[in-house]
């Protein structure tokens, strides 16, 4: 299969035919200068000049002279990278007059990228009208992003008129080389919590939490965050006003200044390329040694800033130009982590070298818990791939069984020492009722939850008893008690906080296991053979029909023999979904983690 991967920005068009399966390159085009006179580079060796066509027309012309190049190959379908996909897209999508308009309708919070996307997608369609075309998003990785990590701190109101959020962006680059980094470690995404940073042109920091964004640099625009090449980056707001009052500078001034002369760029006098700020700061020019201090500096900072966030750390990833070839900057990023548990070994760190073959090398100590990488990004594969996977699930039906939906009310597993603990020596747990999934019950026994600021009573113990106490409340629950937990698969209590217990004979302080509970379906094997899904993925579920319906995403997947179908919703979702006894849910698509299956021959499409 191959696939054409079109970047069209507004200086300059890339594009590629990969096989998503090999990775292996059929033809790359690179142009550039597209205002003036195009030069295009193909990697066939062969190069051409096309002056004098206009800047309106040079999108097209370069994708005509691409066309001409293609001519005996077949193409599977077109992928286009599209900058801004804003709060409508968190996957790649097959283009369709609505997704067209979304794009465009989007031009307002990605001015300068969001309308080239556009018409390179147009130009692709006239010449390339046979096949489907799709768009990948650069900020649908981040979608995931938590309200606390998105939202800024405006008034409320004006942040809804205006679709004022942090959105993020290289989503396509960061979950990319964070897939190559667990991959590389013999672990998936899901269990690792990886601090992904991409250094290129733009640079950007990601927090990815057990595969999900959770925290990144850029925010609405892709100023904020990190120094890079010639973005400020992160600076106080209030310098806008003086910067208007003190230089006279107009908005369209700043956002120049800001975006275009600033960064490494307007620090080191000495121009965007890292490579020449390093040989000068080395041959002891002050300004570039500043602008590698600073850039670096911030770097760190949000290393350990999202280290936080996510309560640990188990790999720290560096990719783009800058990331993937300067072990400088890897090093004064990386170094002095050891409490962080990430130990740099330097030797590795000078010596090793990314290549085709070798496109991840890692450069922490051996003993180092956390793992210190270098991995190569290839954001055009990982388009032809998002491509080749919704080509894939083309024929994808919805005759899939509907799914039981039970709200799971607030509640406690515990080990079979603190049950004596609570309800005194010997103390077994008492079957009140015996619940859908085989062997589970809700126990009689019942306990008060305190937290710093209220205490829960009457809280429902569930058996049997387990290897690990966790307590499982609702958002609700956790401003009520005052205690901040994080989403988690029932099972994951590491990192988590604790509550206190009291029981009729005593009480137990919980060092931890406190969760909100992940949403999730329990099925067995055979029924996760017929949603073409499997343990842990993460699926999307609709939910009521008409006015009411829901679709919640980010849906986990636990199968087991021992399970029955149901999905788990907490009971603040199902007041959100107004769910009723008996409802329903229809999985509606998989993550990239699964596929949905493909229709049978002769089955009606639903
Ligand atoms: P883009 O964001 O445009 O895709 P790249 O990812 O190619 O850019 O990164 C470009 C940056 O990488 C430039 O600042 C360049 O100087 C830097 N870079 C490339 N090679 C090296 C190197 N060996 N040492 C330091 N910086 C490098």
């Amino acid at each position: 299969m191959n696939i054409l991967v079109i970047n069209a920005g507004s200086s300059s068009v890339k594009a590629a035919v990969i096989d998503p399966a090999t990775g292996a390159r059929l033809l790359e085009m690179n142009a550039e200068r597209l205002l003036d006179a195009p030069v295009i580079d193909f990697s066939d060796g062969t190069h051409l000049e096309l002056s004098g066509k206009g800047p309106d027309r040079a999108i097209a012309t370069c994708l005509e002279a691409l066309k001409e190049k293609l001519a005996d190959t077949e193409l599977a379908g077109v992928g286009h990278r599209v900058v801004h996909g804003g709060e409508a897209f968190d996957r790649a999508v097959r283009i369709d007059a609505g997704v067209e308009e979304k794009i465009a309708g989007l031009a307002k919070l990605a001015p300068l990228h969001n309308p080239v996307n556009l018409r390179g997608i147009q130009a692709a369609q006239e010449l390339f009208p046979a096949v489907d075309h799709f768009a990948v998003f650069d900020t649908a990785f981040h979608q995931s992003l938590p309200n606390r990590a998105k939202t800024y701190a405006l008034p409320k109101a004006l942040l809804a008129e205006h679709g004022i959020r942090r959105y993020g962006f290289h989503g396509t680059s960061h979950q990319y080389v964070a897939a190559v980094a667990a991959k590389h470690l013999g672990a998936e995404t899901r269990d690792l919590r990886i601090i992904t940073c991409h250094l290129g042109n733009g640079c950007s920091v990601a927090a990815i939490e057990f595969g999900r964004s959770v925290e990144t640099s850029m925010g609405m625009t892709p100023l904020e965050g990190l120094a890079m090449g010639t973005r400020s980056g992160d600076v106080d707001p209030g310098l806008i006003r003086y910067l208007h009052e003190q230089a006279g500078l107009s908005p369209a001034a700043l956002d120049e200044l800001l975006n275009r002369q600033s960064g490494l760029a307007g620090l080191s006098g000495a121009g965007n390329d890292m490579r020449t700020i390093l040989q000068r700061s080395t041959e002891g020019d002050p300004d570039c040694q500043l602008a590698v201090q600073v850039f670096t500096h911030r770097l760190r900072k949000y290393i350990g800033a999202y280290a936080a966030v996510m309560g640990g750390v188990d790999a720290i990833v560096f990719t783009g130009g800058i990331g993937e070839n300067s072990p400088v900057i890897r090093h004064r990023a990386a170094q002095r982590l050891d409490f962080l548990g990430a130990i740099i070994n330097e030797d590795k760190n000078h010596s090793a070298k990314l290549s085709d073959q070798a496109p991840v090398f890692d450069f922490s100590m051996q003993h180092s818990r956390v793992k210190l990488l270098a991995v190569r990004t290839d954001e055009q594969l990982a388009i032809a791939r998002q491509c080749g996977q919704l080509i894939a699930q083309e024929d994808a039906v919805n005759t899939l069984p509907a799914i039981p939906i039970a709200i799971s009310a607030r509640h406690i597993h515990l080990r079979q020492e603190t049950v004596e603990q609570l309800f005194g020596k010997g103390h077994e747990l008492t079957v009140k009722k015996w619940l859908s999934q085989p062997g589970q019950f809700a126990a009689e026994e019942l306990v008060t939850v305190v937290g710093p600021r209220n205490q829960i009573e009457r809280v429902r113990v569930l058996g049997p008893v387990r290897s690990a106490d966790q307590l499982e409340i609702s958002r609700t629950d956790e401003f009520f008690l005052g205690i901040d937990a994080p989403i988690r698969e029932s099972g994951k209590v590491e990192n988590t906080p604790g509550c206190k217990l009291i029981g009729p004979a005593g009480t137990v302080d919980l060092e931890d296991g406190v969760i909100c509970a992940w949403r999730h379906i329990h099925m067995t094997p055979e029924d996760a053979a017929v949603f073409g899904v499997k343990d842990r993925d993460i699926v999307e579920v609709a939910v009521g029909s008409g006015e009411r319906s829901l679709v919640f995403g980010n849906v986990l997947i636990r199968v087991s023999p021992d399970y029955r179908l149901e999905m788990h919703i907490d009971t603040d979702e199902g007041n959100a979904a107004e769910i009723n006894v008996g409802e329903k849910g229809v999985l509606r698509s998989t993550s990239s983690a699964g596929t949905l299956r493909k229709k049978r021959p002769g089955e009606l499409v639903g």
